[in-house]
Parts: C-alpha cells; sequence; structure tokens
C-alpha cells in the first residue's frame, strides 16, 4: 500500500491527503523542481506516490550502468530537514497532547488519539533514538508477542496478523507489531514525534479547584520541559544547557517501569511533593497485573495521565512479565481519559 502523499508549500506546514490513483486528490503529480544553488525553493515541491514494485522493477533492473541520482547540492539537505524540524518545534510549541515515552503503551495513545482526533495537535516526545521502549523482543529476548484476549481487537484494528491461541494471541514477532503500530503513528499528520529527545521536567501551575480555592500546594500539569537526550545526560559535566518547553493542557507520561530514564514522571511528582511517595513495582503475577495496569490508568494529579508500566510504580501493582495487552489496553484507556482531561483544562493557562 502506498503510504500518504505529502504536499509540502514554502510555508514549512506539512499537508497530508489520501493517495488516489490518479495522484494526490485525483490530479497528476505536478513535475517536482530541482534546485542545485541550495536556496529554498520558492515554488510548491510536491513529494509523489511511491511506484509499484513492478514500475521499480521495469525502471531500475538492468540498467545499472546507466544509474545516477538526481542532482543535489548539501545545502539542500540540510535546509530540507532543519525547516521541517524548527518549523515543527514552533508549530508543537503549544500542543493539545503531549505523550513522553513511545514504547507500547505511549504508541497505542498515540495512535488511538491521532485516529479518533485529527483535529488536535499531538508531540510525543521519547528519550531514546529509537522508538518502540521494550516492546521489540518477548520475553528474555525471544521474538514472539503474546497478548491476552481482548488485546486482539486492537492487533485487528492496526492490521497485525497473530495465531490464536483460545484466550490469548501470538505475534509471531514483537518488532512486527511495535513497527506497524509506529508507521501508523507516524504517518498520521496530526501527530509529531520527537525522538532523541527527553522530558527533564514538568510544567506546573497552582491547581485552581471548581470552587475557587488552591489547596495547599497544589499543581496542575500544564506542559514538559524538554532537553536533547545527549545534553539532559552531561548536566553534571557541563553548564548553562538550558531546556525547551512545549505547553499542553494534558501529558500522558508512559515511561515504563524504573530505570535509568524510566518512571520519570511520577518520580517527579514525588520530588516536587505532589505525590507521596510510590509503590514499586511488585512481583510477577500476570493475571491480576494486567487487569490492574489497564483499571488503574488514570489522571495522577491534573492535567498529567499516568500509563503502562510507568503506572506499576505509583500502585504498587504486580508486575506481568512478557505478555503485553495490558500495555495496549492502558494506551487506549489513557487515549479516552486523555481526551476527557483535554475537555476539562483545554481552557486553562
Ligand atoms: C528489567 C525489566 C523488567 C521488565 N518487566 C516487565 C514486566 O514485569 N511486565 C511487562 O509487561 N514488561 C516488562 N518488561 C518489558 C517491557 O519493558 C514492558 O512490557 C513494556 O515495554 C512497557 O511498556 P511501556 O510503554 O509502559 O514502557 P516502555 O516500553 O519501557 O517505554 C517507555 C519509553 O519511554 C521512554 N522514556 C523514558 N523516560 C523518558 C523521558 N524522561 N523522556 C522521554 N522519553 C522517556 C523510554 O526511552 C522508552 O522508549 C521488563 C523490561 C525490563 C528491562
Amino acid at each position: 500500500m502506498s503510504p500518504p502523499a505529502a504536499t509540502l508549500n514554502d510555508s514549512p506546514t506539512l499537508t497530508h491527503s489520501l493517495p488516489t490513483k490518479n495522484g494526490i486528490n485525483g490530479t497528476a503529480p505536478p513535475a517536482t523542481k530541482t534546485i542545485i544553488n541550495g536556496a529554498p525553493p520558492s515554488t510548491k515541491t510536491t513529494v509523489t506516490e511511491l511506484k509499484s514494485e513492478e514500475a521499480v522493477q521495469t525502471s531500475m533492473f538492468g540498467k545499472w550502468s546507466d544509474f545516477a541520482f538526481a542532482p543535489i547540492r548539501e545545502s539542500q539537505v540540510s535546509r530540507a530537514m532543519t525547516r521541517r524540524y524548527f518549523a515543527d518545534l514552533d508549530n508543537y510549541a503549544e500542543s493539545d497532547i503531549v505523550i513522553v515515552g513511545a514504547g507500547s503503551c505511549g504508541l497505542t495513545a498515540a495512535y488511538m488519539l491521532g485516529k479518533q482526533r485529527p483535529d488536535l495537535k499531538i508531540a510525543v516526545i521519547e528519550a531514546g533514538v529509537s522508538p518502540g521502549g521494550g516492546a521489540w523482543l518477548g520475553g528474555q529476548l525471544f521474538s514472539a508477542m503474546v497478548m491476552r484476549k481482548p488485546a486482539d481487537t486492537f492487533l485487528n484494528d492496526l492490521g497485525v496478523p497473530y495465531e490464536d491461541e483460545g484466550n490469548f494471541v501470538v505475534v509471531k514477532h514483537a518488532a512486527l507489531f511495535t513497527s506497524t503500530l509506529l508507521s501508523k503513528v507516524l504517518s498520521f499528520p496530526n501527530i509529531k514525534l520527537f525522538n532523541a529527545t527527553a522530558v527533564e521536567d514538568l510544567i506546573t501551575r497552582p491547581h485552581i479547584q471548581a470552587t475557587g480555592a488552591t489547596l495547599g500546594g497544589a499543581v496542575r500539569i500544564a506542559g514538559v520541559v524538554t532537553n536533547w537526550t545527549l545534553v539532559s545526560m552531561h548536566h553534571d559535566d557541563q553548564s548553562c544547557m538550558d531546556p525547551n518547553t512545549i505547553n499542553a493542557p494534558v501529558v500522558v507520561s508512559t515511561t515504563g517501569h524504573d530505570g535509568p530514564f524510566g518512571a520519570f514522571s511520577v518520580k517527579r511528582l514525588v520530588s516536587m511533593g505532589q505525590v507521596e511517595k510510590l509503590g514499586g513495582m511488585r512481583g510477577l503475577d500476570m493475571a491480576r497485573a494486567e487487569d490492574a495496569i489497564v483499571k488503574s490508568t488514570r489522571e495522577v494529579v491534573p492535567g498529567l495521565v499516568v500509563a503502562g508500566m510507568e503506572l506499576s510504580e505509583v500502585d504498587g501493582a504486580n508486575r506481568m512479565g512478557p505478555t503485553f495487552g495490558a500495555m495496549v489496553g492502558s494506551g487506549v484507556k489513557a487515549a479516552e481519559e486523555a481526551l476527557r482531561v483535554f475537555e476539562e483544562r483545554k481552557g486553562q493557562e
């Protein structure tokens, strides 16, 4: 299947439309302008649909002696990347929803939100260079991924094949699930993934209750403080490396269980005095753990929804081992919860 065609105007805003047989929106694709002096394009540049496998064979197989790429100047490559990235930083500085962590839970939440609400701007912040968190393999580095029903509903929606074993299903390789989910999330025009970017703090406001009163030092989360992950890792040996920020009425935190980067937001809630202490992830109990994580996915403090394995650190829930249905279920519930919180808080400062 062809990916969505994307049209790039001189203004750096990307607009996407579904591909049709005849090209973008049924019109013949305009010719692409070649610029080799390095100046930004002054006319519309169009990324056309990928050609079919047959067309690739016809145009390339057996023709390698004449093979040459279209000409390019290095600055064109630089500008093609930086223009888009800085436009995205500008555009997403005010987001509707920020998702922290692009593991199985965060990506599931992003998929549900992107699909249901194309009108919302959703930023996904991932500390690692490679998104996907711990969902590239099953338990003990085995390939297969197990999900208990009813998580198969989500696989059906995604179009990921599996073997049905009765109460659970098995995807032949965890990477098939994660790569499919990731590619769908990245295809949504209203979702931007900022990877290699760490959330290093939360933006807070005093929490004003419905009565107009503020309670003690209670806060509402109103966005995230970010930095390049490599910069975040060097605050101890380099000085004056101030961060960047993204404002949003709701943040969904899915940073996984405790570790060098994990459980980030909930650990920060403790250090800010918003949560007394963490329960800590308990021993393994597959049957109980999965239900508990999904059912407890919620707004832990105003403006902050916590989901996935990060939640086990707050509640002291059991770990579940290599069964991933709970990450999907928690991501779906986090999306529902995020939309509720968004409606409640979107007008707030
Ligand atoms: C020691 C260990 C034990 C495990 N135990 C279990 C278990 O009991 N049960 C289970 O289901 N799975 C377990 N797993 C497997 C796996 O981690 C989880 O199942 C699953 O990947 C959790 O999904 P998640 O989306 O909640 O978090 P993860 O897959 O861990 O994804 C979290 C993502 O958030 C990113 N991130 C973290 N902090 C930040 C930050 N500050 N800013 C931006 N991004 C950030 C991380 O880079 C990561 O990509 C375990 C893995 C390990 C290594």
